[in-house]
């Protein structure tokens, strides 16, 4: 389904495909956990081990959005639907063999190496389901966070809340389902998501309303991108304030990946800039800081009480 020009491109980037429309990578605080050398902060927030984490999506390179600070090279998205589809239970198990696979070149660096680490990461008991493109165009998503369950995974979904149809329709919710909101106003979502139809904002304001009946631990992520979405503190309570999250995660775009194309290193607020606005947003919507890891310039706002 991948034509060779995009697998090509996304081999290069060290994605394993799987299947016609799904992927894995190592994530980097995988590689660093079995190397001693620290965590994601999905373990010091909510006790994920990042070396048993499988960062997977089933739409490697399908999204609704071509989001300005994307690591995909959006210039290659394939659509914003899928052609054939994939069977859950084969996605997962071609996952784990690739996962499997991308750790064996730890075993040449035996020096450097947690062997306890790299051996229970052989078996990844956390799914990620993000990594690149959309999760929620897998008509499946049910059926593969229900698999995924049943083999006692525990599973995180990032959606960029486009599809709030298929949201509402999961039988199985994931453990933690994060929204991402990037922009506090119509005319700011349209510059810095760029959506690929013409109602996105409004189907993600269908998904902000949604949120309170799902009955899982929610997050809204903000990306924080300095010059182009760090403004309007109170645009973002309000829209918040609909969603009724758990928590909200405040988090510095990265330049990684295609983002390298589209912004540079000015882009990138600090962890004092991200933190200062984590700040303000906390007190219009009356959450407390929960946690905070500056490596990674990111903040955990909860609900208070
Ligand atoms: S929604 Fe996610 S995958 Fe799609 S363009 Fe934006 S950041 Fe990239």
């Amino acid at each position: 389904m991948i034509p060779s020009d995009v697998r090509d491109v996304l081999l290069h980037q060290h994605y394993h495909l799987v299947g016609g429309h799904s992927a894995v990578k190592l994530c980097l605080w995988t590689k660093k956990s079995i190397q001693d050398q620290g965590y994601c902060y999905k373990q010091k927030f909510y006790g994920i081990q990042s070396h048993r984490c499988l960062q997977m999506t089933p739409a490697v390179t399908w999204c609704t959005q071509k989001c300005v600070f994307c690591w995909r090279s959006t210039e290659h998205t394939l659509g914003t639907a899928l052609q054939e589809i994939d069977d859950p239970g084969e996605i997962i198990d071609g996952a784990i063999i690739a996962q499997r696979r991308l750790l064996s070149g730890f075993g040449g660096i035996p020096e450097r190496i947690n062997q306890r680490k790299l051996k229970e990461a052989q078996d990844p008991n956390q799914a990620a389901i993000s990594l690149s493109g959309e999760p929620t165009i897998y008509p499946r998503l049910s059926e593969l966070i229900g698999e995924f369950t049943r083999r006692d995974f525990t599973t995180f979904l990032v959606t960029n809340g486009t599809l709030p149809q298929r949201l509402n329709s999961l039988d199985k919710m994931p453990t933690q389902l994060y929204v991402s909101l990037d922009a506090p106003d119509e005319e700011t979502y349209q510059r810095v998501c760029n959506p690929l139809i013409p109602d996105g904002w409004d189907r993600l304001q269908e998904t902000l309303e949604l949120l309170p009946s799902l009955k899982t631990r929610k997050v809204i992520r903000i990306t924080l991108v300095k010059d182009w979405n760090m403004h309007d503190v109170e645009g973002y309570s309000r829209l918040i304030k609909k969603a009724e999250p758990d928590f909200v995660e405040a988090k510095a775009f990265m330049l990684l990946g295609g983002s390298r194309k589209r912004l540079s290193l000015e882009n990138m607020p600090s962890f004092h800039e991200v933190l200062a606005f984590s700040e303000k947003l906390a007190s219009k919507i009356d959450y407390e800081l929960a946690d905070q890891k500056e490596d990674s310039r990111v903040v955990l706002l909860s609900k208070k009480g």
